[in-house]
């Protein structure tokens, strides 16, 4: 069947169809200049909408209605269990639509409509539950103070963990609703608001967020969705000086030119950034079971995931073995419209991803590796790329060190832990990798030898809301999730009592 005889539902194509606006205070907005960005179906190729092209002066209308609604006392004296119970109906409403926000994230993004509800959505949604936990959970702290240098006085003090205040969020296209939704999550059970900017490939599942946000009853200007290019509403959000803290999930390249921007003023800063996470095979694993595990780790969102397992490190015992379970669980999948729901692997998000990916996988064949498998585009419309591996790598050639956002593997073999652990950190970045092993103790003796911000055991690319994630190295600033992730979100503040 071909990729254009998959329909999303009516009331999909009903939303996709409309005339999409920025959502700025309580107002739904055009950009001033009427100036739009096309939105295409990345299984066809076709264009399916528009949305504004915001710019700074649209940006700088959602940061002023950001900041009046943190001033204002309906949301600056809302109570924390009133915070905890509108995260919680904003989760229920998402909770409700899944089945719609997934066909439209699918058609948005060219990403299985069945996986976006199971895993995306269902993930965002249980996310969201557990910040709502937090809005009634910050606390600070009392301490016991000395003064030495003023005897006989005595004081009472104390901190406050308070909300930073207007937050800026930017974020890719790979996971457009989980991404904004872990941006949103701390954001609001903290009591910040916030300025939304999704990734131009993918705006749509946001502006849909934000109709349901409204919906759960967040007054105006709590949540504010813009949509436009990085390097014109992106740029204006991250240069702006009263937004009090940026967050950031892209590449390493755009998180190093918000880094810069955001110290001018001092505004807090978070950024999650790219990966080229090793997948390590020791000589003990069970071989199937890793096998698959490493497929999983590359080709889950068609490899367009950060923490994506690129880098495959296998004992030479066994690297023929995964190499060729691997090279046939990749030949055998079906690709196709993220409406099908056999499909497997659906297309890249653009036609410059697209060709991004194959400029790599040519010029890892033109360095001297080998396809096993897959090995460029396929025939016929949308973006389509064959699931590829890669051998005779050279660990030094930029297939093996840059990060291909895409569905290529890259497989090398080591002969013992220590090559193992000096290839895997080998490498700018630190955002993840799995070991797969069935020996406890080699297990422990290499954990804290990894440089990333997650380690999986036999898993890869496991996430769950209490567990903190981010990266060492060039993959990023702080960690999303967990406790972590309110801290990122709240300034503390020290009380001095003279007593
Ligand atoms: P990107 O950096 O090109 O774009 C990300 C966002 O930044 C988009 O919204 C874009 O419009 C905006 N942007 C671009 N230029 C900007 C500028 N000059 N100023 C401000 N904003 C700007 O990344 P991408 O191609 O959309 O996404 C892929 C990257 O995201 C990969 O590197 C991937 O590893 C990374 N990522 C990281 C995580 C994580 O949690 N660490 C999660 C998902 C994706």
């Amino acid at each position: 069947m071909s990729v254009s005889e998959f329909h999303a539902s009516a009331e999909a194509m009903a939303f996709i169809q409309s005339e999409h606006k920025c959502l700025v205070g309580e107002q739904w907005l055009a950009a001033a200049d009427g100036r739009t960005l096309p939105v295409y179906n990345p299984a066809t190729g076709e264009r399916i909408a528009t949305v504004p092209s915001a710019d700074k002066a649209e940006v700088d209308m959602a940061v002023a209605a950001a900041r009046q609604a943190f001033d204002d006392s309906t949301w600056s004296r809302i109570t924390p269990v009133e915070r905890q119970k509108l995260l919680w109906d904003f989760a229920d409403l998402i909770d409700k639509n899944a089945k719609l926000l997934a066909e439209i994230e699918s058609i948005d993004n060219g990403k299985s409509a069945v996986i976006a509800e199971l895993v995306d959505i269902r993930v965002a949604v249980d996310f969201l539950r557990y910040m709502a936990g937090f809005a009634t959970k910050i606390e600070g702290r009392t301490l016991d103070v000395s003064v030495p240098y003023m005897p006989g006085a005595r004081f009472h003090g104390y901190t406050r963990r308070e909300a930073v205040g207007v937050v800026g969020a930017i974020v890719a296209w790979n996971f457009p609703i989980l991404l904004a939704c872990w941006k949103l999550g701390p954001a609001l059970a903290t009591g910040c608001t916030v300025v939304l900017k999704p990734a131009e490939e993918t705006p749509l599942t946001a502006l849909k967020l934000a109709e349901l946000a409204l919906e759960a009853g967040y007054p105006p200007g709590v949540i504010n969705v813009v949509t436009g290019v990085g390097h014109e509403a992106g740029a204006a959000l991250s240069n702006h000086p009263d937004v009090d803290k940026l967050t950031f999930t892209g590449s390493t390249e755009v998180g190093k030119l918000i880094g810069k921007a955001v110290m001018d003023t001092m505004t807090r800063v978070t950024l999650e950034l790219g990966g080229k996470s090793p997948t390590i095979v020791l000589e003990d694993a069970d071989v199937q079971t890793a096998a698959q595990g490493a497929a999983n780790a590359i080709f889950f969102n068609h490899g367009q995931v950060c923490c994506a397992g690129s880098r495959l490190y296998v004992h030479k015992k066994h690297f023929d073995n995964v190499v060729a379970d691997i090279s046939d669980i990749a030949a055998g999948m079906k690709l196709g419209s993220g409406l099908d729901p056999n499909t497997q692997m659906g297309p890249l998000v653009s036609t410059r991803q697209q060709e991004r990916v194959c400029g790599y996988i040519q010029q890892g064949l033109e360095s001297g590796a080998r396809a096993t498998t897959g090995g460029g585009a396929t025939e016929g419309p949308g973006f389509f790329v064959q699931p590829t591996v890669l051998v005779d790598v050279d660990q030094n050639t930029r297939v093996a060190r840059e990060e291909i956002f895409g569905p290529v593997l890259v497989a090398m073999p080591f002969d013992d832990m220590d090559e193992a652990v000096r290839i895997a950190n080998d490498s700018q970045y630190g955002l993840g990798a799995s070991i797969w092993s069935n020996n406890l103790s080699a297990v422990h003796r290499m954990v804290p030898q990894i440089q990333a911000g997650s380690i999986w055991v036999n898993c890869h690319s496991i996430l769950d809301p209490a567990l903190p994630f981010g990266g060492f190295k060039q993959s990023g600033l702080g960690r999303e999730m967990g406790h972590e992730a309110i801290e990122h979100y709240t300034e503390v503040k020290s009380v001095l009592m003279n007593v």
